[in-house]
Formats: structure tokens, C-alpha cells, sequence
């Protein structure tokens, strides 16, 4: 049976927030071996070889190992689903979160038992009203399921299970961000370390990871980590949850096995590319990646062998363009995008991604000359890792790669007038 058919981790189909639908349906098995073998939850994790799913890829057992191990100053610790997405091209938490509530509460109790945290959030961009609407019932009845005392049992206190609604800013989901508003601050990054197993919400220890993330921890548990890996391609375990979008006929979310090709997913489940309309390139994990042209339509789809064509696989949000669209234009959109919402605490961001989307537009509209695109390169040297946290380090990346893969289409190499009036 062709696995990329199936919802293979995440039913769909199954029902919002119906707590006993979901216990019907195989829920609740997860938790119930946590509870079983708390102690053996990371190694299961470590074993499944789960990644997070909300950007970097990071081996989730060592963030939760980290949580487990740490020391709590005042008796607590914090669990925090983080559900702020609000990237450009990403749709997948929203759309987990309003059709399997109950699947990612479950990943983020197990989280609970595992760090024994009495604490536990799911932190939801307040402009996703279906994932709001969805999580609070939810919420609601898992705090009144058998399953909820064991938990309770177990810690031996009170587990505080709530949701708190983000400030809706794209900066937001940054997880130093995160933990300032459930401080009760303004989401503003900072660096790292501490890390947020160290120092986190009230200073105390923090787990926080991407709402896919949890959602696979209770599938892994219920299921065992050997079919876990099974359900991935070659070396790549699990699946992934695919955000395509852009020029294809039948954009959407689908969930594949990790390690489906680009090609496969562009073509094969996506349709591919709109009537007359030739593949160019595709944005890769969101708009602040390198992007991957046609020579990478091969490539597997999981993080080691995206990392292998110096890109990443993200969000696991894909935006395809196709030929005859200007990469200019929609690289000065996303910078602007990044412009935007750079909240302003670096110098060299806030004046840096603002200067970037000047110099984009000017490129963009035609007005562009050699020295706004000797500006332009030179202001990619002198950005990145300059900002506390990431967001910078995003602009820099997409703009490099398109500098890089498409150099006609900012004239490089062509005759300019410089700003005096002289060719450079
Ligand atoms: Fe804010 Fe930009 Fe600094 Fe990040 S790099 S903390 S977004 S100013």
C-alpha cells in the first residue's frame, strides 16, 4: 500500500474536540504506557529518532532530557506546546490543533509526567480562532478524564493544564519570546544561554517544543518506536506534515512519510505545477531558507538531507513558484515581511531588514543601481549573527541564495549606473 495515501500519524477525520472519540479511536494509549514506564519516555524518544518539527530539528530527547534533569527553584517546571505559527507558508499547527486537539494534549501531558511538570501550556496565536475554538473544550475535558488523576497521582500535585493565547506577533514563537509573554512581558527574544531547560517561565525549568512535535509523542508510545521509523523513508523516521503552497495545482497540507522527494510532493500529491505554468524554485521550510531549484527536485524531504543541499527543512512549508515569476519580488516581500516584525531590540536588525527592503524594492521597481547592489551583498556580510535571535540570520539566508541562484534577475553581472551616474 502506497503509505503517502494514509493520515499515518494524525486523523483528520477523526473530530475536534470530542475527548471519548478520541480515547475510541486509540487515544489515550500513549499516556498510559508514559505512565506505565516514566522513567523510559526519552529513551523512547532517542530511539524513535523524533526531531522538532518547528524549524531547526532539533533531536527532541535531549531538549526533554535536559527538562528531566533539571532542577526546579521554587517546585515547579513548565510544559509549553508552542502554537504561535505565523509564518509565511505555514499552515500545519493551526490545522492539527482545530481537527485533532486531543492527539497534541496528550503529547504535551506525556511531556508532564516525563519532566514531572505541574505546569503545562498551550501557548495559541490568539488570530487562529478553529485552533482556539478547539483547544479549550479540549482542554476542559481532559481535566476531567480518569486518565488526568493518574497524571495528578503520579506528581503527586496538582497539574495546572491551561491555555494562554500569544500576542499574535510572529516573534512570538521565537522560545525565549515565548517564555517573556508567559512572564507576563513584551515577546522579546534573548540570547541563549540559559536555555530554556535551565532558566525558563518564572525562571524555572522549560520544555517547550513545536505543536507537531507533541503530536507525534503519543502516537510513538502507543505504537513503539520500530513502527515508528517504519513509517519513514530510508534512514528518515516518522512522517511529516507538508505545507505546500505557491504555483501548483492542489495546494494543501499532507502528511507523508519523511523523506518523500521534493519531485514526489510537487508532482505526484501536489499535481503539479498550474496549467502552463514551468517549475523555477521553491522557498524550502518557509521564506528564510536557501532555496532549491529544479537539480534538487531529488531531494529527500527530511532534515539530513535537506541540510546536505545547505537548506532546511523548516516548518516543512514548501512554496513553489514558477518560471516567469520575479524571485526578486517575492524575496523583498519576505524580507519586508521580516522587516515588519523584527521587534526592534538589535540595532543592526531593525535598521538592518528595514535597509535590505528598501535596497529589495528598488531592485524590484527597476530603480536599482550597482551601488544598491553592492549595498545589498554587503550588508549580507555584515548582518548575520548580529540580532539576539534568528529572525535577522532568515532575511540574510533567502536573500544570499537568490543573490547566488538567480544573479540575472538582479541584474548582476549587467551594466548599471551606479548612484553618480558612472557604471560600477
Ligand atoms: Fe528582535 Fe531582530 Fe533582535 Fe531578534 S534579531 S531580538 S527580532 S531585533
Amino acid at each position: 500500500m502506497n503509505k503517502a495515501n494514509q493520515n499515518l500519524l494524525h486523523p483528520f477525520r477523526l473530530v475536534g474536540a470530542n475527548l471519548d472519540a478520541w480515547f475510541a479511536a486509540g487515544g489515550g494509549k500513549g499516556l498510559e504506557a508514559a505512565l506505565a514506564e516514566p522513567d523510559n519516555i526519552v529513551a523512547k524518544l532517542q530511539d524513535a529518532g523524533l526531531c522538532g518539527m518547528g524549524g531547526a530539528g532539533f533531536p527532541t530527547w535531549r531538549k526533554w532530557e535536559a527538562a528531566v534533569a533539571a532542577q526546579s527553584k521554587n517546585g515547579s517546571k513548565y510544559v509549553v506546546c508552542n502554537a504561535n505559527e505565523d509564518e509565511p507558508g505555514t499552515f500545519k499547527d493551526r490545522f492539527l490543533l482545530a481537527k485533532t486537539p486531543h492527539q497534541v494534549i496528550e503529547g504535551v501531558l506525556i511531556a508532564a509526567v516525563a519532566c514531572r511538570a505541574d505546569q503545562a501550556v498551550l501557548y495559541v496565536n490568539p488570530h487562529q480562532h478553529d485552533s482556539l475554538a478547539s483547544v479549550a473544550p479540549a482542554i476542559e475535558q481532559w481535566r476531567a478524564s480518569a486518565l488526568y488523576a493518574q497524571i495528578e497521582a503520579y506528581l503527586g500535585k496538582p497539574l495546572n493544564l491551561q491555555l494562554v493565547e500569544s500576542s499574535g506577533r510572529y516573534i512570538g514563537g521565537e522560545e525565549t519570546a515565548v517564555i517573556s509573554w508567559l512572564d507576563g512581558g513584551f515577546p522579546f527574544p534573548r540570547r541563549k544561554p540559559p536555555y530554556p531547560a535551565e532558566s525558563g517561565v518564572n525562571g524555572e525549568p522549560t520544555l517547550i517544543n513545536n505543536t507537531e512535535t507533541f503530536a507525534n509523542i503519543p502516537q510513538i508510545l502507543a505504537n513503539g518506536t520500530e513502527w515508528y521509523r517504519s513509517l519513514g523513508l530510508g534512514d528518515a523516521p516518522g512522517t511529516k506534515l507538508y505545507s505546500l503552497s505557491g504555483d501548483v495545482l492542489n495546494p494543501g497540507l499532507y502528511e507523508l512519510p519523511m523523506g518523500t522527494t521534493l519531485k514526489s510532493l510537487i508532482f505526484d500529491h501536489g499535481g503539479g505545477m498550474l496549467e502552463g505554468r514551468r517549475f523555477k524554485a521553491v522557498f524550502t521550510g518557509g521564506p528564510s531558507n536557501t532555496l532549491l531549484t529544479a537539480k534538487d527536485l531529488d531531494v529527500p524531504l527530511d532534515f539530513v538531507s535537506v541540510r546536505e543541499r545547505k537548506s532546511s527543512l523548516g516548518t516543512g512549508a514548501m512554496i513553489v513558484i514558477s518560471e516567469g515569476t520575479s524571485v526578486v519580488r517575492k524575496v523583498a516581500e519576505y524580507v519586508e515581511f521580516f522587516a515588519t516584525n523584527s521587534c526592534g531590540q538589535c540595532p543592526p536588525c531593525k535598521g538592518g531588514t528595514f535597509q535590505l527592503s528598501r535596497l529589495l524594492n528598488r531592485v524590484d521597481n527597476g530603480i536599482g543601481t550597482q551601488d544598491d547592489l553592492n549595498a545589498l551583498q554587503s550588508l549580507c556580510t555584515l548582518l548575520p549573527r548580529s540580532g539576539r535571535c534568528g529572525l535577522i540570520d532568515g532575511a540574510v539566508t533567502v536573500l544570499q541564495s537568490s543573490l547566488r541562484t538567480f544573479p540575472e534577475e538582479y541584474g548582476l553581472g549587467a551594466d548599471r549606473p551606479s548612484e553618480s551616474g558612472t557604471n560600477a
